[in-house]
């Protein structure tokens, strides 16, 4: 059986990732999503254990020094990090995983796991991003200042990554992503049982 895969996806605050990627899990709801360990206190409409798992300052900690993380990053006062163990157990059972992380997160991933692919997800433009943070409606303006200076700097290291998909349109944002995924299970390397396969019988 071969290996899953590991996706990286990033993109700023207000890019509309959240959307894009309930849309891919509508579409192809085979691939795992990693469940990130964060910081930050709940906002109104999150549930706990859907996209992540809140927890104390105190146990993040802890499992910084017990090695438990795959990456984390401390953005805006809170610590975020992706559990080491659900990426392991989805690779080696053959699924295909995404990962949510920053830019941050993202390279320290890449550094341990050069076979991933990464993808950032672009908004149109600055001023989209601009209007769709302020439309939120649920964080006071000098959060919403810092998120945006926060996307600039995510935004000049898009370089970083394996594939830009702008999302203008969720469902064509989607799409795009998930012809990424199918385009990585299409690979020689992936598919070099097929050739010992076909040859065996002939
Ligand atoms: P938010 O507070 O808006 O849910 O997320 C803030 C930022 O944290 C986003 O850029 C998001 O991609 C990033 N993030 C979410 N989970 C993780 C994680 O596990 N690790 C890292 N490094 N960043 C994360």
């Amino acid at each position: 059986m071969n290996k899953g895969q590991v996706f990286i996806i990033s993109g700023p605050s207000g890019s509309g990732k959240d959307t894009v990627l309930s849309q891919i899990f509508k579409k192809r709801p085979e691939i795992v999503f990693s469940i990130s360990s964060i910081t930050r206190p709940m906002r109104e409409g999150e549930t706990e254990g859907e996209k992540y798992n809140f927890i104390s300052k105190e146990r993040f900690e802890q499992m910084i020094s017990q090695n438990e993380l795959l990456e984390y990053n401390r953005y805006i006062d809170n610590y975020y990090g992706t559990p080491a163990k659900p990426v392991r157990e989805a690779t080696e059972s053959g699924k295909d995983i995404i990962i949510e992380v920053d830019v941050n997160g993202a390279a320290q991933i890449r550094r341990k796991m050069p076979q991933s692919v990464s993808i950032f997800i672009m908004p149109p433009s600055f001023g989209e991003l601009e209007r769709r943070l302020s439309c939120r409606g649920t964080e006071p303006r000098e959060v919403i200042e810092k998120r945006l200076r926060s996307a600039l700097n995510e935004i000049r290291r898009a370089e970083e990554y394996d594939y830009i998909v702008v999302n203008r349109d969720v469902s064509c944002a989607a799409d795009d992503i998930i012809s990424v995924i199918n385009s990585r299970r299409l690979t020689v390397e992936n598919q070099k049982h097929i050739i010992d396969e076909v040859l065996r019988k002939c």
